[in-house]
Formats: C-alpha cells, structure tokens, sequence
C-alpha cells in the first residue's frame, strides 16, 4: 500500500476511537512520511502535537496501522519542519521551526526556578536601580545592602529579579552557599502546620541555616502573628550571622498597615529600592527576550503592537505572548494586527460569558479523554491529577469561583486542595509551555462551544 492511502486508511480507523475535536487538533496535520524495517514513521506539524500523539494516541495509532499492515511493528514520531506558517521569518534554520517545550522544574533545594537568571532578565530604566543593587549583594553577601528590600507592582519582575539573584549566587558559589526562596504565602503556611504539630523547632532550623533567604511577597505575612513572630526570629539570626535577606514586596514596609513596627524597622534598616512598570522600550526587549527562549520569533509590527498596547506589568504581556505563539506554532495561523488586538482585548478584559461549571468540567474531560466521573472522583491516579488541577484552574481563572465550592465540585476535596491546584497550574503555566497551551486549547474549546 502506498504510504499516504495507507496513512488515509488508519486515520478513518483512528478516528473512530477518539473525539472529534481532539483527532482535528492533533491529528488533521499528520502524514506517515515512511515505513522500513518494521518501523512507521509518522510525521507532525510540531513538537507539541508530537509529545500528544505520542503519549496519548500511541496504541491506537499503532494498532491501527497494525491492522492494514501487519509488518508494522514499531512507530516513530518526527516533527515536520516544512510546515512554517507563512509571513513569518524565522532566524536560526530548522531548529527554531520546533516549539520548545524545554520544562523548567524547581530546584527542590533552593525552591529556585531555573528559568529566571540575570541572563533573560533586560535591564531598563524602570529597574536599573533595582539592578544594581542586586549586583552589589551578589558581590558582598550580608555585608553592604542587608536586606535588599524590593518592592513594586504587579508584573514589574520582582520575583525575577531576586530569584535571579538566587541562581546567581548559587552558580558562582558551585552550589556551595545555601540559598533558599520562598513565598510569604508558604511560609504562612508552613508556621500555620508547625504550630499545629507542634514541631515550631523545624522552621527554626531549616531557615536559620541558610546563607541566603529570599522571601516573596512579603506583605502576606503583615497581621498574621504567629507568622511574623517566627519571621522576626529568623530574620534577626541570619542577619545577626551576616547572612543576606532578600525581601520583595508589592509596596513599600511603610504601606504595609499591619506590619508589626519591629519587622517594618528592620527592612527599612536596609537597602529599599522599587521597581516601576516598564516603558515601550523594556517591554519591547522582554518580548524579543521571551521569544528567544522560546527559539521563536515575530514580525517587528506584531512586537511593537503588542508593546503598544499592554502598558501594565509583563505578566500580561507573557499572556499575550503565549496566546499568539500558540495560534502561530501551534495552529499554523498567520497573525494579522487584528487578531493580535482580539488577543490582547480577550486576555484584558476577559469577557464574560455564559458558561457554567459543568460545561468547564466536561471540557477538561472531553480534552483529555476521560470520564467526568474520574475527573471529579477520588483517584488519584496521575492520569487524572493533570486534568483535574485544570479544571480547577479553569474554574477559577474563568469563572471566579471560590475554592470551597471549586473543591466541592471537583469530589468534595478541601478549600485548601482547590488553592494548591490553582497556585500549581498558575505557576507552572509561567514556565511549561506544553500545559500552557494545553490550558489555551480547553479555554478555546470551551469559548467557542
Ligand atoms: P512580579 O513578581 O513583580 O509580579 P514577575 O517577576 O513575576 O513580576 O514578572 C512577570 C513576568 O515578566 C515574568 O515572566 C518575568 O520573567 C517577566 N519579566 C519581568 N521583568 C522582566 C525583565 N526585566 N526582563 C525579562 N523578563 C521580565
Ligand atoms: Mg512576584
């Protein structure tokens, strides 16, 4: 049989068995491009569909392609290179024509992403002050600015900017200096479950032997007492060792209202700079910078619309970037001035429709190819942890639910099970390129339904 009738022929078999939408989005640009020694090798449009199809759709395609032709024994999946959707340069020749989907997983012992390095971090006027004294502590650790106290809006890069000190620190140090990153919020947390176990003694130790404590969002802690006790008494013997804190904070201490006064004194006590919200020019080169990790690229018009456009922190630019870049690598579509508007219109206002729980749920179901009931049951098999984290994820990101009702829809599971499922999507969402557009395919599949 000739490789494209035999390819037309398992198709029709493969898409018996899987829904319609998903054999259209992972499937419609296949070709098997060759067969040889026992081996079928099937060829799609990107890195994406290929991961897709390969962990999800193996079987079937293998036991279709088994049935027209017996001496298949084994399928290879390639990404088809000639399929660069059109008006769009690409620098760098093949490879760049490949989405990369490179996964950046949190150092366990740092708590550090690896992802945000000075390296991909563009300084500009906005945050060259902030810049510079995150120099001047890598070079004195716990001697000049202690603690570097960096505070400003949402999306500004704070929490790029001192985790980038973190993996500074450690790569010159060869991981021989202690860093640690938190989040006020886990930190919270942390005390909360120490106090009710009763084991306070094991916060003390982790935090207080450590060469450098960065901690997150700070404003978190203000009023919550036990927590800023704890926050007090490890702030006070790291520093007295020496030991450097860098803080971030989405205002200044002084606007903290509940912070305690001694806490406030002791920030203040050190180096406090803020950071503002970027200007054309940043946002320009954060996009270029994105795009190159990403090995991809855009025409200069989209780059300047965009930058025109999102005048608030990056992290709605990143939004909007990955939105675009999925109808561009993922969908093959050319990107028009008005599409990039729709996008931007849709991810800033995120317009309301009627849609309903249900409907997401079902969605998340549909796209991952499992029952409603495994997705809102009690397994906990990993098949259905991904899902099931969406759709809690989905449920709040687009309908504003409140977690109790999130995690009663989704099983009877606690209010603090929906939190961690949301924060976990969210975060990973930053840095995964994968589940990021596996999330955008269930919202567009939901919005257009
Ligand atoms: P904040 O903590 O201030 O809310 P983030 O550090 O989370 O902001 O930044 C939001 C997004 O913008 C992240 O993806 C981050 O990598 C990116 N970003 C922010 N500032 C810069 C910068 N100067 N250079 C490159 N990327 C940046
Ligand atoms: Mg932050």
């Amino acid at each position: 049989m000739e490789l494209e009738n035999l390819w037309e022929k398992t198709l029709a078999e493969v898409e018996l068995q899987i829904s319609r939408p998903n054999f259209a989005t992972w499937l419609k640009n296949s070709k098997l491009i060759g067969k040889e020694d026992g081996t079928a090798v099937v060829s799609l449009p990107n890195n994406f569909a290929k991961e897709w199809v390969q962990n999800k759709y193996h079987k079937i395609v293998l036991g279709s392609l088994r049935n027209l032709d017996e001496s298949i024994k084994k399928v290879d999946y390639v990404i088809n290179l000639s399929q660069v959707p059109v008006g769009i340069s690409r620098r760098g020749g093949q490879e760049s024509a490949q989405m990369s989907f490179v996964e950046f997983k949190t150092d366990p012992e740092t708590n550090l992403n690896p992802n945000y390095t000075f390296k991909s971090f563009v300084v500009g006027s906005s945050n060259e002050m902030a810049y510079a004294a995150a120099m001047a502590v890598i070079k004195e650790l716990g001697k000049k600015y202690n603690p570097l106290f960096i505070y400003g809006g949402v999306g500004v890069g704070k929490t790029h900017l001192i985790q980038a000190v973190g993996n500074e620190i450690k790569s010159s140090s060869n991981n021989k200096l202690k860093v640690r990153y938190i989040h006020s919020e886990k930190f919270l947390n942390e005390v909360v479950a120490a106090i009710r176990e009763k084991r306070a003694e094991t916060i003390k130790n982790k935090y207080r032997s450590v060469d450098v404590l960065i901690i997150d969002d700070v404003q978190f802690i203000g009023g919550k007492h036990a927590t800023e006790e704890e926050f007090f008494h490890t702030f006070n013997s790291l520093y007295e060792d020496n030991k450097q804190i860098i803080i971030s904070s989405d205002r200044s201490p002084r606007f903290i209202p509940t912070l305690e006064e001694r806490l406030r004194s002791r920030f203040e006590a050190g180096m406090m700079i803020d950071v503002g919200y970027p200007d054309y020019e940043l946002r320009v080169a954060v996009l270029k910078t994105k795009l190159q990790q990403r090995k991809t690229t855009l025409n200069e018009d989209v780059i300047d619309l965009i930058a025109n456009k999102v005048q608030r922190g990056l992290r709605e630019l990143e939004g909007i970037l990955n939105k675009i870049l999925f109808y561009q690598d993922v969908k093959n579509i050319n990107i028009t001035p008005k599409l990039v508007e729709d996008i931007i219109n849709e991810i800033i206002q995120q317009p309301s429709k009627n849609i309903n729980p249900n409907q997401v749920i079902r969605a998340v179901a549909d796209f991952y190819e499992i029952s409603v009931t495994d997705l809102i049951g009690r397994s906990r098999k990993q098949e259905v942890v991904e899902p099931r984290q969406i759709a809690c994820y989905l449920l709040r990101n687009m309908l504003s639910l409140s977690y109790p009702y999130i995690g009663e829809k989704l099983g009877k599971r606690d209010h603090t099970t929906a939190i961690h499922a949301f924060e976990k999507i969210s975060n990973e969402m930053n840095n995964n390129q994968s589940l990021n557009q596996k999330v955008l395919l269930i919202k567009e599949g939901i919005n257009t339904a």
